[in-house]
């Protein structure tokens, strides 16, 4: 019997593989352990969209190599994204013993009974759908389910398609069967995940299942199972999508919909396939058919030749949306992508920091604009955990992914209550339960 500990960044995604490898390797003889020191394997599941995050995960793996001179059998693992982007040079620098990429995880068990193991191949066709995986590092309230893997957008900054290679959709009866076994375990929030959902397409006797088609068919598993998703591209975000969100209730009123730029000269070098004002059609039909639908976003600063002019136009895309939420990045070239070949990274490390710190302070005000709105209204909020700062308060989400923050009581995880919202910060909301 051999214990394997498992270590996960970046992604939804990746926390989602990780439970497939634990999957694989509990049945090949394997005991999952929470802490590093009882394992005789330590896989490192990673992500390669940012430079910082390679570098972090570099770091991680030299330091873990001092673990080696107390347990010189332990056998340490790089898996997903950076195994894949840089396969062997893991083993001979990093001094890695397993190198093993996204599509290669039903051989990690023979992988790591070897002296160096690495498979980095990449698959048309696989998605995992027969292994069921474990939920690890779960609150027992919230799991991701991968419904496809892979992407072709090739967006021009972006390693994804290069590292997780071509686009596949699992079976929808397979996602229906998880889905339902977690709601059977007392899971109530689940995410149904892909690079691009909205490409999802699945052909069953004849029959084509969209990604309307199947998130409809998750939340007809039971109302009492909140049901959401990411993420979208704008450019395939379908009218049929948005009228289903609008027509069940437990479809969470939540979109992560990814600007990235709101310049058209940037969303051309980009690749992204949209125009701000394409992006801006989408935005008002998802106010104008559920207005309570909370929004948000991805952007980058400074990506290559934005000028001070693109980055105003950023600005104002915020402004015009009033996003709820964002995550803001500034830009990191990737070698291999597309705009690491054709374009220069040009735009100046502090300049790049500057836009990006403006962007932030302004989504700040947002979220805070956004989240006073909803003082003296109430929430349907399923509850999650006990708040981390104060035992006597529990946490949970509202249907836009709002956290709330409120008084225990003799309420527990997994419950659903009103709370009405009392007072807010940019990244909080505070309320007691309504009577
Ligand atoms: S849609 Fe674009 S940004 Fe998203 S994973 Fe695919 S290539 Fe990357």
């Amino acid at each position: 019997m051999k214990n394997v500990y498992i270590e996960t960044y970046g992604c939804q995604m990746n926390q989602a593989d990780s439970g497939i490898v634990a999957k694989v390797l509990t049945d090949n003889g394997y005991t999952l352990v929470n802490n590093q020191d009882d394992a005789d394997v330590i896989l490192i599941n990673t992500c390669a969209v940012r430079d910082n995050a390679e570098k972090r995960i570099h770091n991680r793996v030299r330091d873990l190599q001092s673990l080696k001179k107390k347990h010189p059998l332990l056998k340490i693992g790089i898996i997903g994204c950076m195994a894949e982007r840089l396969k062997d040079s893991l083993i001979n620098e990093d001094k890695a013993d397993v190198v093993c990429g996204p599509d290669a995880y039903r051989d990690i068990a023979a992988l790591i009974g070897q002296t160096t193991g690495i498979n980095v191949a990449l698959s048309d066709e696989e998605t995992y759908e027969d292994i069921v995986p474990l939920e690890i590092d779960s609150d027992g309230i919230s799991a991701f389910i991968s419904v496809m893997r892979g992407c072709e957008n090739f967006c021009s900054y972006c390693v994804v398609p290069y590292t997780r290679g071509k686009e596949r959709s699992r079976s929808a009866s397979s996602i229906i069967k998880q889905a339902e076994s977690l709601f059977n375990k007392g899971y109530r929030d689940i995410t149904l995940l892909g690079q691009n959902v909205n490409s999802y397409r699945f052909e069953d006797n004849g029959k084509v299942i969209d990604f309307a088609d199947l998130l409809a068919m998750t939340a007809a598993i039971n109302p009492l199972l909140r049901v959401r998703f990411a993420t979208s591209h704008p450019k395939d975000l379908s009218e049929k999508l948005i009228d289903t969100i609008a027509s069940h209730k437990n479809i969470c009123k939540y979109i992560h919909l990814p600007i990235q730029s709101g310049s058209d000269n940037m969303l051309k070098k980009m690749n992204r396939k949209y125009t701000v004002s394409q992006y801006l059609e989408k935005t008002d039909l998802i106010r104008r058919k559920i207005p309570d639908c909370a929004l948000s976003t991805d952007v980058i600063a400074g990506f290559c030749g934005e000028t001070e002019e693109d980055h105003r136009q950023t600005l104002e895309i915020f402004k015009r949306i009033g996003y709820d939420s964002a995550y803001m990045f500034k830009y990191s070239e990737r070698p291999g992508t597309l705009a690491s070949k054709k374009y220069a990274d040009d735009v100046k490390e502090e300049e790049k920091v500057r836009r990006l710190q403006q962007i932030i302070d302004l989504q700040r005000e947002l979220s805070l604009s956004s989240n006073k709105k909803d003082i003296g209204k109430t929430f349907e909020v399923l509850v999650e955990g006990e708040s981390k700062r104060d035992k006597t308060k529990l946490y949970g989400r509202t249907s836009q992914n709002k956290v709330v923050i409120f008084d225990k009581q003799d309420n527990k995880k997994g419950d659903y209550i009103l709370v009405e919202i009392e007072n807010c910060t940019s990244a909080t909301l505070f309320g007691k339960k309504k009577q």
